[in-house]
């Protein structure tokens, strides 16, 4: 049984940026994820936008958050390495009336101090963003928007975490939580126990189940679903800037993305969902996201769909986040309820968790020798045939590409298998490897026979994203002739 101060249950954006916060000091942390990888909950699944900071008022948590953490990009990205492109937002009005709610939208970016927020005419929208359709009749403009590849960034706050000591323990789903001699002594479903003082609850859509495994407050998380759908990188409806319509209800409605890899995005939905587990995609949705998006932005066509996802917002009663330490019992901290902006505010949230942890009484003494930034991830896609020839010297697996539509090299899946992700879901999200046109179509199998060959798994052991059911039945390669 191990002994931490702090013990974080959930490694999505909140859990990996809280733990990111207090690796630079002198504890000893422990992060404890259910699925077979990080990031694989709400945090995979979502629209990848750092908002502008112009839908919320500074009264909700959610709104302070947001400008914080979107102020926060840069640096990250100096110290991290991951996707983010600052490319900006346009909010577009089609009637008078759009116009009024647009008008609203700028005094609260005012308010929140949103840096250069413009109050925009048609002619100034059709100069910024070409790609709108003519019929729009003005709109908001916030530089300070973004794009940000959602899954690199909690790889990256995570390697980062893991490089200054936090200890990760993935398919480690936390199912009791007993309080002895002042501390929480965490079991998880497989019987490994862990000892920590505080335990901070981030665990997304299952944060209800986890505080009442505590004991801790009641509370419902309600799943509100989003369905999105993803346009190959040759659509010629790529914007310059994310294309947000006049926002409506609990919703920021469809938006037409331009994803910071390059592809374009259209969506999200928003429904109520009955399961928490729900995944699926309709073709109502389809037909409907697709006509809202293309009322905006002309070109979006259904020819260039190639794959459609979905993901659900942990909404919680009163719609803000809540993030703050059980009134019922000592030790616990909840940071539930982080639906949308959850990825733009969470750098700002690892910060706002540890203040309230030295609230409470934790001691936090800077580490002196931290490691403040990850070596950078070579990527075949992005080099020159020069750069690539000098690795191709040092490894030749830098010039195998497996992934044909992302271009996506034998030495980097192994560089990911290496670094422990070793589902097939878990390779994608690290190197792209699959997420191109033909959706892993021509590179899966050839993953699979890596994953078998640098970890000895055979092809029963191999899933997509480590639940039960496996891909292949056999031997890996078995009818290849040998050399
Ligand atoms: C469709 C959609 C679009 C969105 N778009 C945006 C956007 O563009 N910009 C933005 O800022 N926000 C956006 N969001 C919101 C954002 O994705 C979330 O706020 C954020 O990802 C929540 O992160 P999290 O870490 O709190 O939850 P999660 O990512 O779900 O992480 C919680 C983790 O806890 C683990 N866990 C659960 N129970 C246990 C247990 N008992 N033991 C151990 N581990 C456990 C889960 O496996 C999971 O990995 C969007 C959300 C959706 C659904």
């Amino acid at each position: 049984m191990e002994n931490y101060d702090v013990a974080i249950i959930g490694a999505g954006v909140t859990g990996a940026a809280t733990a990111y916060t207090l690796s630079r000091y002198e504890l000893r942390i422990a992060l404890l994820e259910k699925a077979a990888d990080v990031g694989f909950g709400v945090s995979k699944a979502n629209s990848g936008i750092v908002h502008g900071g112009f839908h919320y008022p500074l009264t909700t948590l959610k709104g302070r958050l947001e400008i914080l953490g979107n102020l926060m990009f840069e640096k990250l990205q100096y110290e991290l390495g991951f996707p983010f492109r600052r490319c900006g937002i346009v909010v577009a009005a089609f009637s008078e009336e759009e116009m009024k709610e647009v008008r609203k939208l700028y005094k609260r970016g005012r308010e929140n101090h949103v840096p250069r927020i413009e109050l925009c005419d048609r002619e100034r929208m059709l100069h910024l963003e070409p790609k709108l359709s003519p019929e729009v009749v003005g709109g908001l403009y916030a530089p300070n928007g973004g794009v940000v590849e959602p899954y690199r960034y909690v790889f990256a706050l995570t390697e980062l975490a893991g490089l200054n000591g936090v200890e990760l323990f993935t398919r480690c789903e936390i199912v009791r939580a007993v309080r002895k001699n002042d501390l929480w002594e965490l079991s998880d479903a497989s019987g490994r126990v862990f000892r920590a003082k505080y335990v901070i609850n981030a665990a997304g859509l299952y944060a209800d189940e986890v505080s009442r495994i505590f004991g801790a407050e009641e509370f419902k998380i309600v799943p509100r679903k989003g369905e999105e759908f993803l346009l190959d990188r040759n659509s010629k409806a790529y914007p310059s800037k994310v294309v947000f319509p006049v926002p409506t209800g609990h919703s920021k409605g469809v938006l037409v993305i331009p994803t910071v890899e390059g592809t374009t995005m259209v969506g999200p939905t928003a429904e109520i969902a009955e399961d928490k587990q729900d995944t699926s995609t309709t073709r109502a949705n389809f037909k409907q996201v697709f006509s809202l998006a293309r009322k905006m932005v002309p070109a979006v066509s259904e020819r260039d769909l190639i794959t459609s996802f979905s993901g659900s917002r942990p909404s919680i009663k009163g719609e803000d986040f809540l993030i703050e330490p059980s009134k019922k019992v000592p030790g616990l901290i909840h940071a539930a309820g982080i639906q949308s902006p959850g990825l733009t505010a969470s750098p700002a949230i690892g910060g706002y968790i540890r203040d309230l942890l030295k609230e409470q009484g934790l001691v936090l003494r800077e580490k002196t020798n931290v490691v403040r930034s990850l070596p950078p991830m070579p990527a075949i896609r992005s080099m020159s045939p020069e750069e690539a020839d000098l690795l191709h010297k040092d490894d030749p697996a830098w010039t195998r590409i497996v992934c044909r539509c992302e271009s996506v090299s034998e030495a980097e899946i192994v560089d990911a298998i290496r670094k422990g992700h070793t589902t097939l879901d878990g390779i994608k999200f690290y190197t792209r490897a699959g997420m191109g046109r033909c959706q892993g179509g021509f590179c899966s199998y050839r993953i699979l026979k890596i994953i078998a060959r640098e970890t000895g798994m055979t092809p029963e052991e191999i899933t997509k994203r480590g639940r039960t059911g496996t891909i292949l039945r056999g031997h890996i390669g078995m009818r290849e002739k040998k050399k």
